[in-house]
């Protein structure tokens, strides 16, 4: 059996018309630094340019349905659009955008429809860029546990709390946040989550000092921050999916956070560790030439391949409506352990050399530097290694008497 998908000649000739739009439409002059804290502005904004020219085609969104400015395209169809926006290095949406990713196919199950008209539009068309705003200090793998509180006051609620690690550099335009809204109700009867407008007066963004934040990809984010919320007055229209009702709404939000709502993308690592290798000399010879060296080329190739193929079925899965159990959490956990194993195999290969940052010192312009801290911090956000364990254990029956299921996705 082969996993790989094979596509109709009516999807080949697709793929060609993609192929032929990006290189009329990937604006020049894009360049990819190693660490995200490096992207500028103005490549933030060529980033944008091409996520509004590809919504206004229906691929920034491509299986959205098109009503609410999706492509209302089938899943073969998608994979092709991802498959080259891949190709080119970048991603779907081509900047960070999490809020819009989660958030987004969050509303599309729980929104109301005049919900569903007025967001979904802007983040479909790739008008907004939105954040996710969940951790707090006393509630990250607890999210149930957040304490920043909307209460309801005439047409609006009023928000007052704090939110960690949240968000990029260069700002947003809406936040995606899950709050109290009943500060005497049961836990997980308390909460409600918001669409809100980032320029609200009452917000103030602190930028955090952290080890890297995203890894190498369009869409990694930079810089993480603390969000203060501080008497911000946000409409009643904005709240999604009711008062009270945020853990079903969370429970979409997580299902696709904890590993089911993943990319199909190359580990690009992979080809600059190869190239490197090809073009590099070690006592004489490339250093492929190697046997110990290719050993190692070898293990990396096998983590990305399964890692790749992970999350084809897993977007496979989603998009076709499949029967969804185990397999998020699955891919994550892999993702994650696989990310440190090919760390240790670059590290044996290159040495104290995939530990600079110094282009003439550091192997492949700073990209592999950037990758071994990307690996360490990539275990903790989107859910822990420990906690997609968690969850796998519950889904497979041996967690709870009960299998748990999985989260709503339609
Ligand atoms: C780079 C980065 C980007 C992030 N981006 C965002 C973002 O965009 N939006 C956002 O809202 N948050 C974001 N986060 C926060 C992230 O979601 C939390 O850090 C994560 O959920 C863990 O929460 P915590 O840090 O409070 O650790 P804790 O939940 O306090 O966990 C501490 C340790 O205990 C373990 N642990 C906790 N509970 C259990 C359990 N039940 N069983 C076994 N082990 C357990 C954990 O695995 C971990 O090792 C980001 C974090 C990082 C590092």
């Amino acid at each position: 059996m082969d996993f790989e998908p094979t596509y109709t000649g009516e999807q080949e000739k697709f793929r060609l018309e993609v192929r032929a739009w990006l290189a009329e439409n990937l604006p020049s002059g894009i360049v990819h630094p190693a660490d995200p804290i490096d992207l500028t502005t103005e490549q933030y904004e060529l980033r944008r340019d091409l996520g509004r020219r590809l919504g206004e085609k229906g691929w920034l969104w491509p299986t959205a349905p098109v009503e609410y400015g999706g492509g209302g395209l089938s899943l073969d169809y998608s994979v092709i659009i991802e498959e080259e926006i891949d190709n080119v290095g970048m991603t779907l949406p081509p900047y960070y955008d999490s809020g819009g990713k989660l958030g987004g196919a969050s509303i599309l199950v729980w929104g109301s429809e005049e919900q569903k008209q007025f967001f979904l539009k802007l983040i479909f068309r790739g008008e907004v860029r939105t954040w996710q705003l969940l951790s707090e200090p006393e509630a990250g793998s607890d999210l149930a546990n957040v304490k920043t509180t909307a209460i309801r006051d005439g047409d609006d609620y009023v928000i007052n709390g704090q939110k960690v690690f949240v968000g990029s550099g260069l700002g947003c335009d809406y936040m995606w946040t899950i709050t109290v809204t009943d500060t005497e109700a049961k836990r997980h009867e308390n909460l409600g989550w918001f669409m809100i407008k980032a320029d609200l007066p009452g917000i103030t963004i602190q930028p955090m000092d952290l080890l890297i934040s995203g890894g190498e990809s369009g869409a990694g984010s930079g810089v993480k921050n603390t969000v203060f919320f501080d008497n911000v007055r946000v409409p009643a229209f904005n709240l999604i999916g009711g008062e009270n009702q945020g853990w079903k709404v969370a429970t979409t939000h997580l299902e696709l956070e904890h590993g089911t709502g993943g990319r199909i993308s190359r580990n690009w690592l992979v080809d600059r560790m190869f190239e490197y290798c090809q073009t590099t000399q070690r006592r004489g010879q490339p250093m492929s030439k190697d046997p110990e060296v290719r050993d190692r080329l070898v293990d990396i190739y096998i983590e990305a391949e399964i890692t790749r193929l992970f999350n084809l079925r897993n977007y496979w899965m989603r998009h076709s409506g499949a029967n969804i159990t185990y397999e998020g959490p699955q891919a994550s956990y892999f993702r994650k352990q696989s990310g440190l194993r090919q760390a240790t195999a670059i590290l044996d290969i290159l040495g104290p050399a995939a530990m600079t940052y110094d282009p003439e010192l550091g192997a492949g312009e700073g990209h592999v530097e950037a990758y071994m801290r990307s690996a360490l911090i990539a275990l903790h956000p989107g859910g822990t290694t420990d906690i997609q364990k968690v969850i796998m254990a519950r889904r497979i029956g041996i967690g709870r008497e009960v299998k748990e299921k999985a989260g709503a996705l339609a």
